[in-house]
């Protein structure tokens, strides 16, 4: 899938300069443009592989935003124009799909991404996907807040949102820089992995993704998730059936990037490895795993051809948000609010309540 990715904010742009580099050093080609915007020349001025713009500087004097969300939509909304003149030529015709990428805990990411998904829309004929970093459990309340706001807009403005907990793929223990750079590259391989999925890959058969099954995949809308998981594959196709099952269940069960979510409108069952060793079998009682598994009668399937002594099983999930982690973070987002004293009290339920309000 021919993709353009927009960082906004320091974890946005460090996630789309990993994406970018990852899709280039494999040769995978589906990005087809990149670039990082921020409120903070600092975090601009450490990224060395993607185009970078400054937005709001005659407010912020590129000093960025702390944790101002709402400055941070403010900002995006006043510069929105020359964003979108910085990005003719580098969202051409042939981009599939936009992805806007961003940490949602922050300020100019939180507030900005949904802004700038918002105007994307209007501009743009393809889907327009937000990639959300959520804050992991011991991030702050400010962090959870802030998440929950930018999150609830996201979901009213993105045609998906594909959501990583920032406490899903890294060990216990890592230090906080530590367990970024594991994530941003367990992010940057696995997403680089979808995209490049839904590439036309030269001689191989038929079964390979379409972009358009990852696109009705995501259809649904709401929140999306990706799981991951690869073993070690023997040489024979027919011993590796039981291989296939194994790295399925485990991407589902615990490699996803929102844990606990297992329930989706759609799902997308990725295979990937020397093509030789990929057993038909396998992948297709995989494939009727997940249809049982998530409860949804669309589960698409493919391989993906890769040199790799390894097979991996990537799994992406449509439509994913009625998990008990996104309301548990919902809950947290929601009691860091009040305690910021900010409430108006109300009634509805879930993700489609009140008691967040939209960011604008
Ligand atoms: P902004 O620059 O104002 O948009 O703020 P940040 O991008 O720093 O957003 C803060 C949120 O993103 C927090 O929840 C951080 O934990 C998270 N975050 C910051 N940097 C990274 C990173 O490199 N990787 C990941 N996965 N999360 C990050």
């Amino acid at each position: 899938m021919k993709v353009a990715l927009i960082g906004v904010g320091q974890a946005g742009g460090k996630v789309t300069e990993r994406l970018t580099r990852f899709d280039a050093n494999m040769g995978f080609e589906a990005v087809q443009g990149a670039l990082a915007i921020n409120s903070a020349k600092p975090d601009l001025q450490s990224l060395q592989f993607v185009d970078t713009q400054l937005i709001g500087a005659d407010r912020v004097n590129g000093h960025g935003v702390g944790g101002d969300n709402e400055l941070g939509a403010e900002i995006m909304q006043s510069d929105v124009q020359q964003v979108i003149s910085n990005l003719d030529g580098r969202i051409t015709s042939r981009a599939e799909a936009i992805f806007v990428v961003a940490g949602l805990g922050g300020g100019t990411g939180s507030g900005g991404a949904p802004a700038l998904v918002h105007h994307l829309q209007r501009v743009y004929d393809v889907p327009v996907y937000a990639l959300g970093i959520l804050p992991g459990r011991n991030e702050g309340a400010l962090y959870q807040a802030n998440a929950g706001r930018s999150l609830k807009t996201l979901l009213r403005e993105a045609d998906s949102t594909l959501l990583i907990d920032n406490d899903a793929w890294h060990q216990q223990g890592e230090s906080v820089e530590g367990a970024f750079e594991t994530i941003n590259d367990k992010i940057a391989r696995r997403v680089g992995l979808l995209f490049a999925a839904g590439e036309v890959v030269d001689g191989v058969g038929e079964s390979v993704v379409d972009s358009s099954e990852i696109i009705n995949t995501l259809r649904s809308g709401g929140v999306s998730v990706l799981g991951y998981a690869s073993e070690v594959a023997a040489e024979d196709s027919s011993e590796n059936i039981r291989t296939v099952m194994t790295v399925a269940r485990q991407a589902l069960l615990t490699g996803t990037s929102m844990p606990d979510a297992t329930a989706a409108d759609a799902a997308l069952l990725v295979i990937a490895g020397r093509p030789e060793r990929i057993p038909r079998k396998g992948v297709e009682k995989a494939r009727r795993w997940l249809e049982d598994e998530t409860d949804s009668m669309q589960v698409r399937g493919g391989d993906f051809p890769l040199e790799s002594d390894r097979l991996g099983a990537l799994v992406l999930l449509g439509g994913a948000e009625r998990s008990e982690r996104i309301e548990a973070f919902m809950q947290r987002a929601r009691e860091a609010k009040r305690a910021q004293g900010e409430t108006k009290p109300d009634v509805v339920d879930q993700l489609t309540d009140d008691r967040l309000e939209n960011l604008f």
